[in-house]
């Protein structure tokens, strides 16, 4: 049976390497850092978004976008650099701003977030949902303008969701009736989740290291493939170099660089994002729901006892830096709208990286090496679709049928 190297221990790479060595490969994990989990995927929104896929590229987008780089403290931010990756990447993400391509990749996700749900509801045997604060909390899209709740409504009745009048919302999610703002309604959808993605890293990770095919996390910075005759050899890292049979990138935003030096030119930009994270007291009034302001492009999810907010997309290359005024600005539009829902004088903030593609459909599967293979790009919903990317990767591998037609989810 083949060795299989997954490089990259975040939730992607780890999901990765749990459903290959299911499918009864050898398999090691390489991790540059110290510890599993440390990436994109240590304090994330905490949404599992399963049919709220909703695909950043979109028609109307780009002049929304602009609308939003206006606002002094808005969603977006853009900080030019002298980086072709960023330009060329902008360029693709505005010819897939087409409300035709929005609603292919919409199916193509649904399809994926769906199986995702799926594969995780196989591993809770295996890694229990108590361990990683999962639960299933439903979702509510909340709009402010009456004129985004009305054009919420077709697409939100196509993927199943309730529409919910302003008073129904606060009927539903008590939370929300603290906010300063009125809401025009919202969509509620019933079997979305939350859960912790670091805490889901280290469940996994210990779960691989039981397993009876698991070599090990070999901690090394990858830094380029080896190749020869067609096929990849091995990797060199910061450890020399470490052949495998087969190999999985699995590295977050650092897949671009690492595929460039096997000649893949991966279509990935980094979206930075910030989330703050508050422990909830006796009293306070947090969200039960998972809950998106649409408009302020804002997530709240409950966590266990801690009150997850993450927001923001800043178009500024691979700084994971916490700027204070962003951080100070998330925090205003949170207290803003739950100023009741948990302690905001005790905050741990924090920045990542969202590997995004310009369709935000991630990519897998086969490169033009035989041996080489993708799970990359999940972009804002990593989490969300890590264990249906990694058993469809392991399809893959193994030589098996994907469960649906993967046009739109690979390099091609
Ligand atoms: C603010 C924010 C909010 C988000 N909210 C949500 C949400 O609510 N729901 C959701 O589904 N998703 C959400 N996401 C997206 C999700 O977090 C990411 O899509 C996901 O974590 C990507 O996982 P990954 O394993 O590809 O990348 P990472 O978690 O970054 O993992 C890549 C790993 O590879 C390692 N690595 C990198 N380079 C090398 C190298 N050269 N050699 C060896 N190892 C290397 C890194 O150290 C890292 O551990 C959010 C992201 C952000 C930033």
């Amino acid at each position: 049976m083949q060795h299989v190297l997954v490089i990259g221990g975040g939730v992607i790479g780890l999901s990765s390497a749990w459903w290959l060595l299911e499918a009864g490969c050898h398999v090691s994990v390489l991790e540059r850092a110290p510890a599993v989990g440390a990436g994109a995927s240590f304090a994330n929104g905490g949404q599992l978004s399963y049919r709220y896929v909703a695909p950043l590229a979109d028609a109307g987008v780009p002049l929304k976008a602009l609308h939003w780089l206006l606002q002094r403290d808005g969603p977006l931010r853009f900080r030019p650099e002298a980086d072709l990756r960023q330009w060329r990447w902008l360029a693709s993400f505005i010819a897939h701003c087409r409300a035709d391509v929005n609603a292919r990749t919409t199916a193509r996700l649904l399809q994926l977030g769906q199986l995702s749900r799926a594969a995780m509801a196989q591993l809770a045997p295996v890694v229990p949902p108590a361990a990683f604060g999962w639960r299933e909390a439903g979702k509510l899209v909340v709009y402010r303008s009456a004129r985004a709740f009305a054009a919420a409504a077709r697409p939100a009745g196509q993927q199943g969701g309730t529409l919910l009048s302003a008073a129904d919302c606060l009927a539903r999610e008590p939370a929300l009736a603290d906010a300063q703002a009125r809401f025009a309604g919202g969509v509620y959808s019933a079997g979305e989740a939350v859960a912790d993605c670091h805490a889901f890293c280290l469940a996994l990770d210990q779960r691989l290291r039981a397993h009876p095919r698991f070599g090990a996390v070999l901690q090394g910075e990858a830094r380029a493939f080896v190749t020869a005759n067609g096929k990849v050899t091995g990797v060199a890292t910061s450890a020399g170099v470490i052949g495998a049979d087969a190999f999985v990138l699995a590295a977050g935003i650092r897949s671009r660089d690492l595929a460039a030096s096997a000649g893949i030119d991966l279509p990935l930009y980094p979206l930075k994002g910030y989330s703050l994270t508050m422990p909830i007291r006796p009293g306070d009034r947090a969200p039960e729901i998972s809950v998106t302001d649409f408009e302020r492009k804002v997530l709240y999810a409950r966590i266990d006892d801690r009150l997850r907010v993450a927001a923001m997309v800043d178009l500024v290359g691979e700084d994971t830096s916490l700027d204070a005024r962003r951080v100070a600005a998330l925090k205003r539009l949170a207290r803003q709208t739950m100023p009741r829902a948990a302690d905001y004088c005790n905050v741990a903030a924090w920045a990542g990286l969202r590997p995004a593609t310009p369709s935000s459909a991630p990519i897998l599967g086969a490169t033009a090496y035989p041996n080489l293979w993708l799970n990359v790009g999940h972009g804002p919903l990593g989490f969300t679709f890590a264990c249906g990317s990694a058993s469809i990767l392991a399809d893959l591998v193994t030589g098996r049928a994907p469960p649906f037609a993967l046009d739109g989810l690979t390099l091609r």
